[in-house]
């Protein structure tokens, strides 16, 4: 069969060869050691973790090295385009602080190595499958959906496995004759690589292939028997033919991609090898997963698990410095460590490395990410806390921007109880959290949430509030302030010390406390708050004395 001739008769509007793309797409000029990441997600619409954890370790590698990170959108499934998907993926990344250098952009591309949409990348794919039929490792493949079904019938009953390969492969020997006058009659028909591996061998006699994945050492797998579809019947290509030939001609050298793609790692090798393409480092990360209420791992799911959307972190609020912080710390397992020995340095002098990351499942847990957001808050100066606030209000929460807006002042100072000194509070979380926890301070969502302590009676409650107002001076200093809530709560009877009623409950109604709570929630609403005296200087005095007055 001359294979040239049929090349041509595929493919007889292809003039550039392979010398021409080298040539327009050739080896990056970057400093030695430099790495070219890509993030090439598929334009669902929907951005999830997934993507932003592996985002992370793309932009790291490459922006740590001196490298390039960029953006190829994966549009090559048209079933699932979403209008405006692009946008929503370079902006949520973008909140997150991922940046790229080159690559898609909303209405367009940068960057010399472009397209970087692949739907707009066909005549390049077509040369290269070109070449391959011209080399007789590649075939048009006539067999219809029918028939594909019957040999994977066949296949089940003969309990071997599934696919076109060996003998199963029909259409791998057809004549040219035999192909002209199918595609005469208009028969359709998909490319597919023409595979040398043969897998109907005793196990141990399947030739395998070694390849060195970035973070999981060395892998030792089955070679590909495989004759995968490289051009589908309306000529796009298949996610295994356009990740080979892009990421050769946009010279990437590190593929960072979820665990899921191990399996078809095989093809990926032998098609880098057909086609005689440099191969990239591969580093296949690994899945998160989460415990769920039973205690046992699993995948984190779409359907059950909304953490899964990055929506959820910007509805919520989270600040995208926590989110940062908390991926690394799933990321790398030396990350906590080099946390500790430099509470104040940026994250960005971290020195991520891929050989530090889990090849196993990596845990997610939003109490972990809590509790790394109060303390990665607690650094976050009150005014950018206040544009934060700001700025999520305005996208998630406009009914309460009224309220910030002009009022930053006000703002920093609540955004700031108690969160001076040696030891600051860590009250604050995320956006929606924060407003939850300092809603006391604006009168339209102030509300009496609990209740007095039991042991305080109505009467009692009524007239700690009568003496509080009736001896209140908003000038008083705390420790003066606090002196009168104990001669309060004495003439009462209430303990001046929680201690003295300790040791003798029968002499007193309560202590201390419970007055100072009878006051709290009169103020607060709540009986758990930062300091009232502070509140109290934060609230001013005519509120302050409002609120007291209508408790009475
Ligand atoms: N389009 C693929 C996806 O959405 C990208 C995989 C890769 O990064 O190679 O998962």
């Amino acid at each position: 069969m001359d294979h040239n001739k049929l090349a041509d008769l595929l493919f007889p509007n292809i003039s550039r060869s392979r010398q021409d793309y080298e040539e327009m797409f050739p080896e990056r000029k970057l400093p030695a050691g430099a790495k070219v990441t890509r993030l090439g997600p598929s334009p669902t619409g929907f951005i999830h973790l997934g993507n932003l954890y592996g985002a992370f370790v793309d932009e790291r590698l490459a922006h740590q090295s001196g490298g390039t990170f960029y953006l190829r959108i994966e549009d090559t499934d048209d079933k699932r385009y979403v209008e405006g998907a692009v946008e929503v993926i370079i902006n949520s990344l973008r909140f997150f602080g991922i940046h790229f250098d080159e690559g898609a952009t909303i209405d367009g591309h940068i960057g010399d190595y472009g397209p970087y949409y692949q739907s707009a990348r066909g005549d390049i794919y077509q040369c290269f499958a070109k070449e391959l039929i011209a080399k007789g490792q590649a075939y048009p493949c006539f067999l219809t959906e029918e028939e594909i079904t019957a040999i994977r019938e066949k296949q089940e009953s003969l309990k071997e496995n599934p696919g076109i390969y060996g003998k199963w492969a029909v259409n791998r020997d057809l004549s040219f004759e035999e192909i002209e006058s199918n595609l005469n009659a208009g028969k359709s028909y998909v490319i597919r690589l023409k595979s040398d591996g043969n897998h109907d061998l005793p196990s141990e006699e399947i030739k395998t292939i070694s390849i060195e994945d970035g973070i999981r050492g060395t892998l030792t797998i089955p070679e590909n028997n495989q004759d995968v579809i490289l051009l589908k019947a309306n000529g796009i290509p298949t996610y295994h033919f356009a990740h080979v030939v892009d990421d050769h001609f946009m010279r990437t050298t590190h593929v960072v991609r979820g665990a899921e793609w191990l399996p078809s790692l095989p093809i990926h090798v032998e098609l880098f090898e057909k086609l005689h393409f440099a191969m990239p480092i591969f580093c296949h990360t690994a899945q998160l997963m989460k415990l769920d209420e039973e205690g046992n791992k699993r995948k984190l799911s779409k359907r059950k698990d909304p953490e899964l959307s990055l929506d959820y972190y910007r509805n919520e609020g989270y600040h995208p410095a926590a989110v940062r912080e908390y991926l690394m710390t799933i990321l790398n397992s030396n990350f906590e460590e080099w946390r500790i020995a430099n509470p104040d340095s940026p994250i960005d002098e971290f020195d991520f490395t891929v050989e530090k990351m889990s090849n196993s499942g990596a845990l997610f847990d939003l109490n972990k990410l809590n509790d790394i957001g109060k303390d990665v808050l607690v650094k976050i100066p009150a005014a950018d806390l206040c544009q934060f606030l700001k700025d999520w209000s305005k996208e998630f929460k406009p009914e309460i921007l009224p309220l910030l807006e002009g009022q930053e002042a006000y703002i920093e100072k609540i955004l700031d109880l108690g969160r001076t000194g040696d030891k600051p509070r860590k009250d604050l979380i995320y956006a929606k959290q924060i407003f939850e926890f300092i809603r006391y301070f604006f009168d339209d969502y102030f509300v009496i949430e609990d209740s007095n302590p039991s042991n305080v009676s109505e009467e009692d409650a009524k007239a700690i509030l009568s003496a509080y107002l009736a001896s209140y001076d908003h000038h008083d200093d705390q420790a003066q302030w606090f002196d009168k809530i104990r001669a309060i709560g004495s003439d009462l009877g209430y303990a001046a010390k929680p201690k003295d009623y300790k040791k003798n409950p029968d002499l007193y109604k309560g202590h201390v406390g419970d007055v100072s709570t009878v006051i709290r929630i009169a103020l607060m609403g709540r009986s758990q708050s930062p300091d009232i005296w502070e509140i109290q200087q934060i609230l001013g005095e005519a509120r302050t004395k409002s609120r007291i007055q209508k408790r009475i």
